[in-house]
């Protein structure tokens, strides 16, 4: 059996056995799809940001008005 001492597809050499036999490199075999992609240990992305939420403007809101927070009119003896 042949060995391949360097990659057929690139000229990295073979360290790995496996790869001697094949002649190419696990890179090279899984950019050609010769080889299944990489099982790598799947660590869990972290969650989704969450989208901002998105406030629904109100309905007595002009846009472009700032609203001015409403006070109550406090009637004291010398308002009347
Ligand atoms: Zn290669």
């Amino acid at each position: 059996m042949t060995k391949w001492s360097r990659c057929r597809f690139c000229p990295r050499r073979l360290t790995d056995p496996e790869s001697q036999r094949r002649g190419f490199g696990e890179t090279c075999g899984r950019q050609r799809g010769l080889l299944p992609p990489k099982r790598r240990r799947t660590r869990r992305r972290t969650a989704p940001r969450p989208k901002p939420a998105t406030v629904p403007p109100a309905d007595d809101v002009i846009p472009g008005q700032t609203e001015i927070p409403l006070t109550y009119l406090q009637v004291t003896l010398e308002s009347i």
